[in-house]
């Protein structure tokens, strides 16, 4: 027997209007090319918004139409997230960091109709356009617009929005889509429903996940042409919170000056931004106030146990390590201490800190190795594999990709795990990344955090080189903080309790940097790649 109950769609147009009705006046400022801050209401936003689905429509865009963003996080960033979905469009973030030639190969493979582009991001997108066929070009900022573009504000001006009748929207519609980045592989396109946003917002917005309210005032520093940035805009919609957008200034000084001016307390990001903020905050002892600042959710790379401590002890800051993917939405686990650990030593409580911690809400985890699925015993490694309504069932218009989903409807990460009694994971590698010595694997990133708890460490890189004997041996790549010295043996004796002797690497080599990916992650296929015979010399 069916329940009852009203058939509601999930949507996104019910987020909006729930900003626009009931916190039509809390804030969204943004920081704009200029270093201004502009400032207006979810009110505004959300009639702009409307404006945008209305002359897209007018412009001759239709459901199941892909739109293309190539923009900073900012409030028409924020109509665009959306005013597309709005009209049934499909917002289609573009990674403006990556090659011209990759995000021209995607916008063909996506058949992006209209691009909205940043004016000071025009430099860079004129390498792109003349080799794509898309229809409008729709320009955000002031200056001079290229042939035949649009200027953003005189197509809001156009728009008729009480002419504007928004379609019927199922929950099931395409609302967005994001490639991922491609740390490996070639990118493929993730293709997000109206319905796992929505339920994303609802399951991110839970205290024991993000815990965003409408007090909160939030920063997303990571872009939102990077999933969605974690979906903060849109569940920062949902909850009616103050939202703060750092448009294209990033370096930790802007950061730090937006958070003490706008009393942000939520913000987001990757471990690279939040050690370059942390090292200003030491450089500077007491010369700035982030007292407002309640939580730092950091991922997308393995968030260093010593970062976590620093702005515990020093700043009074408590980092939240997270774990996600594109195809999730992209939150899949996220750590706290377990209650029934409240009273453990410090050092346990931030063991459980510096893990990737426990599935949120709707996300279910499984790791399999060799012989089959692995026990949940924090000891044994296997691959991540996830199952939920927010989690990709296919890539986009990509058949090879298929071999990433199981027979039973799970999808496979690619990541190296352990999960513990408790259903805590540990990354321990990418599937690619993982060194295999003799047979058994060794997990770089235990090694790398390890490393970057040495005081004189900024950052740390290990790799798989080869070997005559054991085929994979690990590496170090080290870039020292600025005037620090360490030798090869010291770091090895650094290392030297904490790990068996076969873990150890069998070289540290000091560099300047280590190359990033798009999103600011370490290239580790560029280091494997310099490094591959450094054991062989
Ligand atoms: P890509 O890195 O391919 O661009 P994503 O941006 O979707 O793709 O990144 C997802 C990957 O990033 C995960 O599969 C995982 O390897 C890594 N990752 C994300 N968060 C963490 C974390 N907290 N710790 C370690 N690795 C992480």
């Amino acid at each position: 027997m069916d329940g009852l109950m009203m058939d509601f769609p999930l949507i996104l147009p019910t987020i909006l209007r729930r900003a626009e009705t009931i916190f039509g006046d809390r804030e969204i400022v943004s920081r704009q090319p200029d270093r201004s801050l502009h400032r207006y209401t979810y009110a505004d936003m959300a009639r702009r918004a409307r404006r945008l689905a209305a002359a897209l429509t007018a412009l001759g865009l239709r459901p199941g139409d892909r739109v293309g963003t190539f923009c900073w996080n900012h409030h028409q960033h924020l109509e665009a997230y959306f005013g597309i979905p709005l009209f049934g469009g499909v917002l289609h973030t573009l990674n403006l960091r990556l090659h011209p030639d990759d995000v021209a190969a995607i916008i063909t493979h996506a058949e992006d109709r209209a691009i909205l582009v940043d004016a000071v991001l025009l430099p860079i997108f004129e390498k792109i356009w003349p080799k794509v066929a898309v229809e409008h070009l729709i320009v955000i900022g002031d200056g001079p617009l290229p042939e035949g573009a649009i200027a953003y504000e005189n197509l809001l001006a156009s728009a008729d929005p009480e002419g504007f009748v928004p379609p019927e929207i199922r929950e099931q519609q395409a609302a967005a889509m994001c490639y991922s980045s491609g740390t490996t592989g070639r990118a493929k396109g993730v293709l997000y429903s109206h319905r796992a946003i929505v339920l994303h917002s609802l399951v991110s917005a839970t205290a024991d996940a993000v815990g965003l309210r409408e007090a909160d005032a939030v920063m997303p520093v990571v872009p939102m042409f990077h999933v969605n940035a974690w979906g903060l805009p849109f569940t920062g919609t949902l909850v009616g919170a103050k939202q703060v957008l750092p448009g294209p200034f990033l370096n930790p000084p802007s950061l730090i000056d937006l958070i003490e001016r706008e009393r942000v307390t939520i913000t987001a990001g990757v471990p690279t931004v939040w050690l370059g903020v942390l090292q200003h905050l030491d450089q500077n002892p007491g010369a700035h106030d982030v007292s407002s600042l309640a939580r730092m959710i950091v991922g997308g790379q393995a968030a260093p146990e010593g970062m976590i401590r620093a702005y515990q002890e020093r700043h009074g800051i408590d980092v939240v390590h997270a774990w996600g993917m594109t195809e999730m939405s992209p939150l899949g686990t996220i750590t706290y201490v377990p209650s029934s650990r409240r009273d453990a030593p410090a050092e346990e409580q931030y063991r459980y800190r510096a893990k990737q911690g426990r599935p949120l809400p709707l996300v279910e985890i499984r790791a399999r190795g060799p012989e089959g699925l692995v026990p949940w015993d924090g000891k044994t490694m296997g691959e991540l594999e996830v199952r939920g309504p927010a989690v990709a069932r296919a890539y986009y218009n990509n058949p090879e990709g298929d071999t990433q989903f199981t027979n039973d409807g799970w999808f496979r990460t690619g990541d190296i795990v352990t999960i513990d009694p408790l259903g805590y994971i540990e990354i321990t590698d990418r599937t690619k990344d993982v060194i295999k010595s003799g047979g058994e694997w060794i997990s770089s990133i235990a090694l790398e955090n390890a490393l970057m708890a040495h005081p004189a460490v900024a950052e740390a890189a290990v790799i798989a080189a080869a070997h005559p004997k054991w085929l994979e041996r690990p590496v170090a790549v080290v870039v020292l903080k600025e005037g620090h010295t360490a030798t090869e043996t010291e770091l090895l004796a650094h290392l030297a309790p904490h790990f068996a002797k076969w873990w150890l690497p069998d070289a540290v080599l000091f560099v300047d940097e280590i190359p990033r990916t798009s999103t600011g992650k370490f290239l580790k296929s560029a280091l494997r790649e310099q490094y591959r015979d450094v054991l062989r010399a």
